[in-house]
């Protein structure tokens, strides 16, 4: 199954399982092919490795870093198709879906490269008029990263981009879900010239052991988390003892608004992309939505009929647009919160009839209350509870009302209150009028347990400098 047109793609893949794990596809549970883990001595080599290699990375001239990022964002290009076929293959995402990835994925490489030769520092005006006061910014030195499965490029691209850009040497951990993709794409990456010492990828026994050495290594000086906020916080804390630099990308609970003066038809468009797709599986998929209760019915209605037409099945197939869920706890998980939510009340808009496999059928559930547990925990799956709400007062507390700040929408076509509301929502993003705000040249990133750190826009590879302050005294 694994056939692709560039097989030295593939180049890592081990033979049996004695030698790696197994790595699986979601739709049909066959074994794909076996990916090599590490020891821990081994990990703490590369990190050796990768701490030599920082340092000529970082003395070569910034340009010439650019460059050798700019041949791997084009090597990344032409190689989109097997990429996304390896992707839907071990993620299960339709295939339009994993090229759209691809393409993503690569545009970060493509920014950070021409972000490399823009690292500029300051010269700052001095109280006394025989000192001469400037701001270098610097590479960290050695970055490592822990990654999730449901972007399994994009999620590597948006960290390793910034922190090769910056001069760091990187290191990542993908999820053990997910391997090909990020394996693949380094060996893009050696094609196009980048040092095998200054990106890497390791997995190892298991992730907490990964995790482990990434926050206690001595040289390890900076370390970038996509995941689960309880995750996150495992590795703060872990981070704390030696003060290490943490970015963290973490859970979302994003809630999607409709206001009584929307254009509904733009706003079911919107919450459709905003919630399948993935299957749901982003952190920034709409996990609840608020409806104007005079427009209720209206919408409801609009975005079930909608729904009912979306196509499951395996990505590879034509014209499939909501693939399988990663693994059986998710499935188990996304099927208890809603089966909770119908005892506590919901009700499907449309039956919703159990699929084999790890497929799950889209479902708008409606009668929702903000109470309900599906409205406090992240689905992770094709499920859309909808609220109705009176007014923006009550509509701002429900929003807020969370632990989680990462992404919000909401559709208005009255300006007063598009500001009113944009500055009220306790988020990190919002998209107004929009159901997909992701890219390369914005800040991606939440606030509070959401996580610390912005990736993409000109602020993400300062997650990857550190601010060096010179002062020349006056002799
Ligand atoms: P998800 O629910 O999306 O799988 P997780 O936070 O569990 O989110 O996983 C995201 C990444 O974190 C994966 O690469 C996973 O292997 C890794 N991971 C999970 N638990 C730990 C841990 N205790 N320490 C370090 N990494 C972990």
């Amino acid at each position: 199954m694994l056939n692709i047109n560039n097989p030295s793609l593939l180049s890592f893949l081990v033979s049996s399982e004695d030698d790696g794990i197994a790595v699986t596809n979601p739709a049909i549970g066959e074994v794909l092919g076996y990916v090599p883990i590490q020891t821990e001595q081994a990990i703490e080599q590369c990190i050796e490795q990768a701490s030599i290699g920082q340092k000529r990375w970082a003395a070569m001239a910034a340009k010439e870093r650019s460059g050798l990022l700019r041949c791997w964002f084009e090597l990344i290009m032409e190689n989109k198709e097997d990429l996304a076929r390896l992707m839907t293959l071990e993620q299960g995402k339709p295939l339009a879906e994993a090229q759209g990835e691809v393409v993503y994925g690569a545009s970060f490489v493509e920014w950070f490269a021409e972000e490399a030769k823009r690292t500029n520092g300051e010269t700052i005006p001095a109280i006394a008029g025989n000192k001469r006061l400037m701001t270098i910014k610097q590479p960290v030195g050695v970055a490592c990263a822990i990654t999730p499965w449901n972007f399994p490029i994009a999620m590597i691209t948006r960290k390793a981009a910034p922190a090769l850009a910056a001069g760091c040497s990187f290191i990542v951990k993908p999820a053990e879900l997910t391997p090909l993709c990020a394996f693949a794409v380094a060996e893009l990456a050696y094609q196009a010239g980048i040092p095998r010492d200054v990106l890497q990828v390791v997995l190892g026994q298991d992730a907490p052991t990964v995790g482990s050495i990434f926050t206690s290594h001595p040289l390890i000086r900076k370390l970038s988390f996509t995941g689960s906020t309880q995750v996150g916080r495992i590795l703060m804390e872990k981070s704390a003892h030696d003060i290490k630099r943490t970015s963290m990308e973490l859970g979302g609970n994003a809630p999607f608004i409709v206001f009584d003066d929307a254009n509904i038809e733009a706003a079911v468009q919107g919450a459709l992309a905003s919630k399948f797709r993935n299957a749901g599986q982003t952190c920034v998929c709409a996990n609840r939505f608020y409806v104007h209760s005079s427009i209720y019915d209206q919408f409801v209605t609009k975005f079930d009929a909608a729904v009912q037409q979306l196509n499951v099945g395996n990505g590879l197939e034509d014209g499939v647009q909501v693939g399988p869920v990663i693994s059986l706890q998710a499935k188990q998980n996304i099927q208890a919160l809603t089966e909770r939510a119908i005892e506590q009340g919901a009700n499907p808009v449309s039956s919703w009839q159990p699929l084999d496999g790890l497929f799950v059928a889209p479902v708008v559930l409606k009668d929702v209350t903000h109470q309900m547990d599906i409205v406090s925990q992240e689905i992770f799956g094709p499920v859309a509870p909808v609220i109705a709400f009176d007014s923006d007062e009550e509509l701002i507390e429900m929003a807020n009302d969370t632990i989680y700040g990462l992404a919000s929408y909401f559709y208005s076509q009255n300006i007063h209150r598009v500001w009113k509301i944009a500055e009220a929502l306790e988020y990190g993003m919002v998209g107004i009028n929009e159901g997909i705000i992701s890219t390369e040249v914005a800040p991606f990133g939440g606030v509070k347990q959401s996580g610390i750190g912005r990736e993409g826009g000109k602020q993400g590879i300062d997650e990857y400098l550190d601010i060096k302050y010179l002062c020349f005294g006056g002799s």
